[in-house]
């Protein structure tokens, strides 16, 4: 069986698990912060620090931008619905959006005719790893006076050229930038997430919130030689991070480099092997953005149904996934009126599938997958035109769609 992904992780992420529990600070402590720096230095941003996962890292992204009950977020339903879910925590209300469909990430060009009196906060994704159109979000966000965010889940050493020059997905080209470590990303703690800001208030914010709203940290606390006692001036979480997977971080981030043109030379090979297959729909690079694969995602032809496809490839030994899901279709946001109907999300669920897409992947496996899709998505030949150039006798139906 050809699994969708594959964690990369050996003795280097055991040993630093190792180190930690044997060190005796297993919580958010030296590894976190060492980890956090180490985060900032990669992408280029002015400040990080780390959470539980990335659907608390918008949580906390979006009260540092001041969304409060009764406001609204644009952002796109097409996502996971931890993008959504995030907004809903704030009692705010998430407008939908569509999408582009060449990229999968939010169209520009629809933001203005979302936006209302109540808008608070522009929070944008950067799908399945391929950045979104952050020069014309941040256009449009410069000349209302509204913060962007960044659901960066799965763009963790994806780039954007910004002013002619290459940059990381979290240099933080909005406000803020928010990361997820889940094992389905290209880099994983199990579990975990990153805030990168170019503020440094909302970093101290983040890092008051993540602990309780506590005004001294454990850290500080143990290691003074004066008793302190903490207070909690606002409302908190607990939204730690460890240092069990900060230091699984460290090493995963060292990886990163390599796991990412790892993963441009295997999508690369993809494109190649289906290259044949005039009907499928591949995902190309904008001249903005370079993606780190993280999905590696094919847009079916319209008269395929996804889940037979999908099945017929269980079946050969092959796991896909399919499209990105839509919030808007699930029973938590069905109730919400929409502002504008979202049919290019909706066809994006319904059309796309994502395929297999790991680093230890191999060049018979990659033709495996390609084989297989094809084979399944083929389309039957019946058009008139080929049928009339069929020297063999045509059957009964056929010769009636001839002489249409
Ligand atoms: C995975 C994902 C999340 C949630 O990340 P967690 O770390 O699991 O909370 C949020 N948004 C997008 C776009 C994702 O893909």
């Amino acid at each position: 069986m050809i699994p969708i992904i594959k964690p990369t992780m050996d003795e280097a992420e055991a040993e630093a698990a190792r180190r930690v529990i044997l060190s005796g600070w297993v919580t958010q402590g030296p590894e976190v912060a060492a980890f956090e720096t180490e985060f900032a230095t990669f992408t280029g941003a002015p400040h990080a620090a780390a959470v539980s996962n990335c659907t608390t890292a918008l949580h906390l992204a979006l009260l540092a931008a001041g969304v409060k009950p009764g406001d609204e977020v644009v952002t796109v339903s097409h996502s996971y619905i931890a993008t959504a879910n995030s907004v809903a925590y704030c009692g705010a209300i998430p407008v939908f959006v569509d999408i582009d469909p060449a990229t999968y990430n939010i169209d520009p060009n629809l933001i203005e005719r979302a936006l209302s009196a109540k808008t608070s906060a522009i929070l944008v994704v950067h799908q399945m790893g391929l950045p979104c159109d952050m020069a014309a979000v941040v256009d449009i966000a410069k000349t209302k006076g509204l913060p962007v965010i960044e659901d960066a889940a799965c763009a963790s050493g994806s780039e954007i050229l910004w002013n002619g020059q290459w940059e990381k997905v979290g240099k933080v080209h909005g406000d803020v930038a928010c990361f997820s470590f889940h094992p389905r990303k290209i880099m994983s703690t199990g579990d975990g997430g990153m805030l990168t800001t170019k503020h440094a208030d909302w970093a101290a914010k983040f890092k008051l919130l993540r602990q309780h709203g506590m005004s001294v940290p454990d850290t500080v606390r143990h290691g003074s030689a004066q008793v302190i006692f903490e207070t909690h001036p606002v409302l908190g979480y607990n939204y730690r991070m460890t240092d069990i997977q900060a230091a699984v971080g460290r090493e995963q981030l060292k990886r990163l480099p390599g796991t990412v043109a790892h993963r441009r030379a295997l999508a690369d090979r993809y494109a190649e092997l289906l290259g044949e297959a005039q009907w499928l729909s591949l995902v190309r690079e904008p001249s903005y953005a370079r993606t780190n694969w993280q999905s590696f995602c094919v847009r079916l032809p319209d008269s395929a149904d996804q889940r037979t496809v999908m099945q017929a490839m269980l079946d050969a030994g092959v796991a896909t996934r399919r499209g990105i899901m839509c919030a808007h279709r699930e029973d938590v946001y069905a109730s919400q009126p929409l502002r504008m109907s979202l049919p290019e999300s909706e066809a994006a669920q319904d059309h796309a599938i994502v395929l297999p897409l790991y680093p230890q992947m191999t060049d018979e496996e990659q033709q495996k997958v390609t084989s297989t899709l094809i084979g399944a998505t083929r389309p039957k030949i019946h058009s008139p035109k080929l049928q009339r150039w069929n020297l063999r006798p045509l059957p009964i139906e056929a010769s009636l769609i001839v002489s249409e």
